[in-house]
């Protein structure tokens, strides 16, 4: 399974998809799920839904994560061939320069691109750590003119990425681009292979979803159509084993998957997640009889899509599993194939307890 794991991740990693154009990592995934007995659709949005059915006496279950990748857009092209970006999601600007970069104009067609960092021999002290806001970035195509980067197929709106990487440092570590949330993608085509062989199982939808670096509302979108009891959210979860990292908890890397009890933006958006009471307790049941490490995690200063995947219809059972994560939205984002493993193998025994016995009374739990 780590070996699946391990390939399919790389390939996931390798495949660009910046927010609002995942289709070239629906596609990936829509190839890697053909063999099994699941109904696929793609709404409108981009959402792939892939459905196996299940127990229908027992609540339904949505597990999904995002298939798009935070990046760039194509802002201005200079005439002197150089050109300008707008930032899409949470891009860490003092991470930006003198990276490679990919411009999305098609499928063979890519073009490679360097964020341009000023010379350092020209730099006074004064610049010397200063971060360059994106606004006064540049990209060096290797074009000399705007004419020679339109002839590249680059023209404003094109889509701009982290140039797609994957380093495996030593046995069990990848290192590279995408990591969130092609890991948590990676991890459910797992999962949908091991419901689909055996049972028991409730129905399951697995969503892989769009635009959760864009605006957290692809997912809410799908979520709407399948009208799920619950909902299972697949993403990263913050390190805090590095020595800038401490203060944030007690997620380690390679110590297991995590669970979180509690996020909250923040940061101007009012949002989060708290999970239903029956979740927390579904998988730590689980992991101990599984013998399997769960990590907790509760934290502000960020979210994802299950807060707003909550408030669909009458409200949805929801819960962020996470594998841990470090050096999150850089090009170089880090995780341990161990925790995706044991994550796989926890969604998969505890999805099986969802029977209809499971109960989302919430006074069944206090
Ligand atoms: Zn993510």
């Amino acid at each position: 399974m780590k070996e699946r794991l391990r390939s399919l991740l790389k390939t996931l990693m390798l495949t660009p998809g910046l927010s609002g154009h995942e289709d070239r990592v629906r596609r990936r995934i829509e190839k890697e799920l053909a063999d099994l007995p699941l109904s696929m659709r793609t709404d409108r949005l981009g959402n792939l839904i892939a459905t196996l059915e299940g127990d229908e006496g027992a609540p339904s279950v949505m597990l999904f994560a995002h298939t798009d990748q935070l990046g760039f857009m194509v802002r201005k092209i200079e005439d002197n061939g150089l050109v300008r970006i707008e930032r899409l999601g949470g891009i860490p600007e003092k991470a930006l320069p003198a990276q490679a970069v990919l411009f999305c104009v098609g499928e063979g067609r890519d073009v490679q691109g360097v964020i341009a960092n000023k010379s350092h021999h020209a730099t006074p002290p004064e610049e010397k750590y200063k971060v360059t806001p994106y606004q006064e970035v540049f990209i060096d195509v290797g074009a000399e003119d705007a004419e020679g980067v339109k002839a590249l197929g680059i023209e404003i709106g094109t889509p701009v990425v982290y140039d797609p990487r994957v380093i495996e440092l030593n046995e069990n570590r990848l290192i590279g681009t995408s990591v969130d949330d092609r890991a948590g993608c990676a991890v459910i085509v797992e999962v949908a292979r091991a419901l689909a062989a055996e049972g028991p199982r409730p129905t399951v939808h697995f969503v892989f979803a769009v635009l959760e670096e864009f605006n957290l509302q692809g997912a809410m979108v799908a979520a709407r159509a399948i009208n799920p009891d619950i909902a299972i959210q697949l993403d990263l979860a913050l390190n805090a084993d590095t020595p800038d990292m401490t203060q944030r908890g007690e997620v380690a890397l390679g110590n297991g998957p995590a669970m979180s009890l509690y996020s909250f933006h923040g940061r101007g958006t009012l949002n989060g997640t708290i999970p239903h009471p029956a979740l927390p307790k579904l998988f730590s049941d689980t992991a101990s009889s599984e013998g399997i490490n769960l990590q907790r995690t509760a934290h502000t200063g960020a979210l994802t899509d299950s807060s707003y995947v909550q408030l669909v219809n009458e409200g949805v059972a929801c819960i962020d599993m996470c594998f841990p994560c470090r050096y999150t939205h850089t090009s170089l984002e880090m995780c341990d194939l161990r925790d995706l493993e044991a994550l796989t193998k926890l969604l998969i025994a505890a999805i099986r307890r969802v029977d209809a016995d499971f109960s989302l009374n919430r006074d069944d739990y206090t």
